[in-house]
């Protein structure tokens, strides 16, 4: 196993917990990893956030109660991912998505419904790299697989605001593909992105791990064949402590 990898073996940073279960995998020519709760994280919560921006638009929105009833609204929704569409459809079905996210969220803490003004505003923040922060042992982490001759792509259930995201947060150099939901027509955990991000950097599935925090990450890799690393970050509400293929 590359010296870098011997790390993903501790718990809660960009590692799993030490099992007895050192997984017998051959080693890797190339990792896909996930985004929110792998490599970056929000800096506030989504309902501090929430409730910054509707109160610059005259809302008044709780952020504690934003955020008890976020994460299921987030879990119940279809995927974000859509058809062959052009880049100005496409960034409309993606606000739309998100539109309907900040709409049954505001619903269901019964504030008023949100005015495009202000779901434009939520969507724009999160497009803020300023609002994300890149978990301490990532950067390190990605020069020493870098540095071992790993090719590392990202698969993330997200839309293409995270291609700036990652550029503002400096780590888009360090990754050599980034294959986003919206844009693959399918979002993890079904296999598709994977089979993106491979073909993007050239590999088959049994010559790459997946490295993520969800149980998203975890279905999606055994669906596309691939090893997974699941992380436990101390901040993410979905992590587990599992490590499987
Ligand atoms: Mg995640």
């Amino acid at each position: 196993m590359a010296d870098g990898l011997v790390n993903v073996q501790r718990p809660a940073t960009m590692q799993t917990p030490s099992t007895q279960q050192q997984p017998a995998w051959p080693r890797p020519r190339g990792l896909l990893l996930d985004a929110m709760g792998t490599l970056i994280d929000l800096r506030q919560s989504v309902g501090s956030s929430y409730a910054a921006v509707a109160e610059r638009h005259g809302v008044s929105v709780e952020a504690a109660a934003i955020d008890a009833v976020f994460p299921a609204i987030y879990r119940q929704a279809p995927p974000l991912a859509f058809g062959d569409l052009d880049d100005e459809t496409l960034l409309e079905a993606e606000r739309n998505w998100w539109g309907e996210r900040i709409n049954a969220t505001f619903a269901a803490v019964e504030a008023p419904a949100a005015e495009p003004e202000l779901q434009r505003a939520l969507f724009e923040h999160f497009a803020d790299p300023g609002q994300w922060q890149v978990y301490a042992d990532v950067e390190a982490q990605l020069i020493r697989w870098r540095e071992a001759g790993l090719r590392l792509a990202v698969v993330s259930n997200f839309d293409r605001r995270l291609h700036g995201l990652l550029e503002g947060l400096g780590l888009s150099p360090l990754l050599d593909a980034v294959v986003v939901s919206s844009v693959a027509g399918a979002a993890k955990p079904d296999p598709r992105p994977f089979s993106l991000a491979l073909e993007a950097l050239q590999l088959s599935r049994d010559q790459a791990w997946h490295v993520g925090d969800s149980p998203e990450d975890l279905a999606g890799a055994r669906a596309a064949g691939l090893p997974c690393l699941l992380l436990e970050r101390a901040s993410t509400s979905n992590s587990r402590s599992t490590m499987s293929r």
